[in-house]
């Protein structure tokens, strides 16, 4: 059985006073399609041409969770489609366009509009703790969810290169003020690897 889910009944979970009375189980899917909405929408190359995002599956194999790539397109109709490339799950996202999950056009009048594209090439834990960096604004944000899983443990981002310094200037600011010291060092992994690439 597909997922069939309109995301304006996710709506919820972005209210601080409303979250808290959702049950865990229910945060979990909701934080799931929105993922997914973002990763779509967030990257910079056709939307319609399906991805591979670096959003995890949260469906089951047996008894352990899936944690999968899952991809996903915005299909003809509008809605977008996803599926995960291990589990037999898969489903179409109604109505995300007037959510906050769509990332389309976010953050575009603080940059060029005429850039040169880069790359930045992560391993998995580098990217959940870049991801995880609390101070991220809206458009490093966006650089992050555009993040493509094309291997199991490869996460590369594709985007303007302003956009790519842009994120790369929060990773900097948090590899000086972590305190901790495995964050630290994925974060300097990353910065060393994006002197030669972006
Ligand atoms: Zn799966």
């Amino acid at each position: 059985m597909p997922w069939m889910v309109d995301q304006r009944h996710y709506l919820d979970v972005l209210d601080p006073l409303k979250v808290e009375r959702i049950p865990a189980p229910a945060r979990r899917i909701a934080a799931f399609m929105g993922s997914i909405v973002e990763g779509v929408t967030a990257g910079w190359a056709d939307p319609t041409d399906g991805c591979a995002l670096a959003t995890r599956c949260i469906g089951r194999v047996g008894r352990r969770r899936c944690t999968d790539r899952v991809v996903a397109r915005i299909r003809p109709e509008g809605d977008i489609e996803w599926s995960c490339l291990t589990c037999t799950d898969f489903g179409h996202i109604h109505h995300w366009p007037e959510t906050p999950w769509n990332l389309i056009g976010s953050g575009a009048d603080f940059f060029p509009t005429v850039d040169v594209v880069a790359e930045l090439e992560m391993t998995l834990a580098e990217y959940d703790a870049v991801a995880a960096i609390p101070v991220l604004d809206a458009s490093a944000r966006r650089v992050v969810a555009a993040g493509r899983m094309p291997d199991d443990d490869l996460v590369v981002i594709e985007a303007p290169r302003a956009w790519l310094e842009h994120l790369i200037e929060f990773i900097a600011a948090e590899a000086n003020h972590t305190r901790r010291k495995k964050e630290r060092a994925l974060y300097e992994a990353v910065l060393v690897r994006a002197d030669g690439q972006v």
